[in-house]
C-alpha cells in the first residue's frame, strides 16, 4: 500500500509568533483526532523550521518540509539556503518546482532536476510539483506538457532515487483561485502520471509513488478527490493556515 500523505505549504505567511501557534494548534489536533497511517508535513517559511522542528518532536505523525532549496550543496549564494541545513534542522521534505517558483523566479525543468539531485543526495524526499496552466489545459495538450515536466525534471532519476519522491499533480489554474480541478479531471491526469512512470520504470515503481492533488483543495472537495484510485493526498496551500481546515482535510483518510 503507498503512502498517504498531506503536506501543507505556507507560502510566505506567518511570522513567529503565529506560525508557532498555528504549528502547536496543528501538532494538538492531530495528536487528538487523527487515527489512520497518513503522514503529516507542515512547510513553513524556512526561518520556522528550526522551531517548529523542536516542537515537531513530540509528534510521530507530523514532519517538517522546506518550501525550496538550493542547487549547490554550499558556497557563495548570497541569501539563499543549502539542503544540508534543511537537513540539520530536522526536515524531511523538500518542495521542489513550485508553479509560483516556475512562474516568478524563473525555474526550468533543468535547473529543478539539479535541485532533485542535491535533495537526494542529502538524504531528504522532494514533493516535485508538475501542473499545467489555463491556457495549456484549453489548448488541449496539457498531457504532454506533464509529460515533458517529468521527463525532463525527474525522470533522470533510477529507479531506487525515484522512489523517494513525493509527486504532486498542481494545475497552475486551480492554485489560491478557488477553481478545484473535478475528481474525474484530477484523477484523469494521476492516472496519466502513474502510467507514465510504469513507462519509464515499471509497474511497481509506479504503483508504489505516492502523487498529491494540490489546487484550491478544502474540507469540503478533499473527501471526492482523495476518493480517487491515483490520488494519495494533497498539497495544501490557502487552506493549510487554518488549523482545523487543515486537520479536517487530513482526516480525510482516518478510516480508510
Ligand atoms: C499550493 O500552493 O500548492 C496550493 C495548492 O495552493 P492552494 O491550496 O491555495 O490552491
Amino acid at each position: 500500500m503507498r503512502k498517504k500523505l498531506v503536506a501543507g505549504n505556507w507560502k510566505m505567511n506567518q511570522d513567529y509568533t503565529s506560525g508557532t501557534a498555528l504549528f502547536s494548534e496543528i501538532l494538538t489536533m492531530v495528536q487528538d483526532e487523527v487515527l489512520g497511517n497518513q503522514e503529516v508535513v507542515v512547510c513553513p517559511p524556512y526561518i520556522h523550521l528550526s522551531t517548529l522542528s523542536q516542537l515537531a518532536k513530540t509528534s510521530s505523525k507530523v514532519s517538517l518540509g522546506a518550501q525550496n532549496c538550493h542547487q549547490a550543496e554550499a558556497g557563495a549564494y548570497t541569501g539563499e539556503v543549502s539542503v544540508a541545513m534543511i537537513q540539520s534542522v530536522g526536515a524531511k521534505y523538500v518542495i521542489l518546482g513550485h508553479s509560483e517558483r516556475r512562474q516568478y523566479f524563473g525555474e526550468t525543468d533543468a535547473l529543478l532536476a539539479e535541485k532533485t539531485n542535491t535533495v537526494l543526495a542529502n538524504g531528504l524526499n522532494p514533493i516535485f510539483c508538475i501542473g499545467e496552466t489555463l491556457q495549456e489545459r484549453e489548448s488541449g495538450n496539457f498531457l504532454e506538457i506533464i509529460a515533458s515536466q517529468l521527463k525532463n525534471g525527474i525522470f533522470h532519476l533510477n529507479a531506487d532515487q525515484f522512489a523517494e519522491v513525493v509527486l504532486a499533480y498542481e494545475p497552475v489554474w486551480a492554485i489560491g483561485t478557488g477553481l478545484t480541478a473535478t475528481p474525474e479531471q484530477a484523477q484523469e491526469v494521476h492516472a496519466f502520471i502513474r502510467q507514465e512512470i510504469a513507462r519509464q520504470y515499471n509497474a511497481a515503481t509506479a504503483d508504489n509513488c505516492t502523487i498529491l492533488y494540490g489546487g484550491s483543495c478544502n474540507p469540503k472537495n478533499a473527501s471526492e478527490l482523495f476518493a480517487q484510485p491515483d490520488i494519495d493526498g494533497g498539497l495544501i496551500g490557502g487552506a493549510s493556515l487554518k488549523s482545523r481546515d487543515f486537520v479536517d482535510i487530513v482526516k480525510t483518510f482516518n478510516g480508510r
